[in-house]
């Protein structure tokens, strides 16, 4: 893999983080957790078609010039040949700040309100290991458990996945349909959002430049409740999903009506989405067939598809019904304790 040329700023605390952060956010920078997202994005092409073309610059006047080397190029933003599609340079940061030292941001903390607080550098792997994630927060499990291969989970971080703010997301579907709150930091404080209202589009976040997402914060499980995601997607593994879909459950008392729902889909709109539609039909009512039936379709108002090459915005539509009934269902099981 060719990379541009970039220094690398190594903090030791969150504090000096944020300082070269700000630091250099003019010159550059962008933050570096498990690079699995972060180094692909910054590649250099090196298959023949995928060479940049440089369409005239300083550099190359001449122009429809192929070259790796480094060139003004960027500066003057020319178009680069992908793959047989045409899209714009983006220019490489300066600087990659790593938080790989940042041991505040890593593992997992049960709080004795019953909530759990998360490092935004906690791996993939460690969120699907946790005994106390799995029992408490079964979707986010879920979903780490169907992240990539084992080898991008030993290194892909949960903050990562939410910042880098695909559609398709693993964790970041869960996190959503368990009303989680991300805790960002820079040097002038912290603020903290919903999960849900963090994504603005494809690549897209709330984030500004100088804040560090450090914590994800789930609220404790309701008693009787359940949570679970599944991901639909053409392979196993190392694909990315087709569809998924992630609901919270829980019941007034086992047998009774639902006392809250929330649902999230991922890889049917521009971001993962909270689906709004879903409680005022299930809320307070009794979760039989009819009423999970309602639940299921209203999911399908809130999604957005679109037809690409995983799968028409018709089949995708149709898995959100579906996704939604069989998930509703496996929640509402765990929240009876019978799952
Ligand atoms: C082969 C392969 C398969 C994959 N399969 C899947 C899959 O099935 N499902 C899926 O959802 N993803 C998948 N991914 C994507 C990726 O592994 C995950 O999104 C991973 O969790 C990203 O975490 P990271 O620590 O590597 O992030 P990085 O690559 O380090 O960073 C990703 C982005 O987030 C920003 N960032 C990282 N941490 C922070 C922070 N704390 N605060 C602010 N910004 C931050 C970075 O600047 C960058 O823009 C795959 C990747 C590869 C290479």
């Amino acid at each position: 893999m060719i990379l541009p040329r970039f220094d690398v700023l190594t903090p030791a605390t969150v504090t000096e983080a944020c300082a070269l952060l700000a630091a250099h956010t003019a010159a550059g920078v962008r933050i570096l957790a498990g690079g699995t997202d972060l180094l692909v994005e910054l590649r250099r092409p090196i298959i023949p078609q995928h060479v940049p073309r440089c369409d005239g610059c300083p550099t190359h006047p001449e122009g429809a010039v192929f070259s790796t080397i480094d060139c003004t190029m960027w500066n003057s933003e020319p178009l680069m040949a992908a793959g047989g599609s045409v899209r714009a340079a983006v220019k490489p940061p300066a600087f990659l700040l790593s938080l790989h030292k940042l041991r505040d941001l890593r593992g997992l903390q049960k709080r004795t309100d019953g909530s759990l607080r998360v490092g935004a550098c906690t791996t993939i792997t460690d969120i699907e290991r946790s005994r106390d994630i799995r029992e408490g927060w079964t979707a986010l499990a879920e979903g780490a458990d169907n992240l990539g291969s084992p080898l991008v989970r030993n290194r892909g971080t949960v903050g990562g996945n939410i910042a880098n703010a695909r559609p398709a997301a693993d964790t970041a579907v869960p996190t959503i349909a368990l009303r989680a709150t991300l805790v960002l930091r820079s040097t002038s404080g912290i603020r903290t959002i919903a999960a849900a209202d963090f994504p603005t589009g494809p690549g897209k976040t709330i984030i500004n430049p100088g804040e560090i997402l450090t914590y994800i914060e789930y609220p404790a499980p309701a008693k009787y409740s359940g949570s679970a995601y599944h991901k639909l997607a053409n392979r196993k593994a190392l694909e990315i999903s087709t569809v998924g879909v992630a609901v919270y459950l829980a019941l007034e008392t086992p047998g009774g009506p639902v006392a809250d729902v929330s649902v999230a889909l991922g890889a049917v709109g521009p971001k993962p989405l909270a689906a709004a539609s879903v409680g005022p039909v299930l809320l307070g009512r009794i979760p039989d067939e009819t009423a999970i039936n309602d639940a299921a379709r209203a999911a399908m108002e809130d999604a957005r598809p679109i037809d690409d090459h995983r799968g028409s915005a018709w089949y995708r539509l149709q898995m959100v019904e579906v996704l939604t009934r069989r998930l509703l269902k496996t929640a509402l099981a765990r929240a009876e304790g019978k799952k």
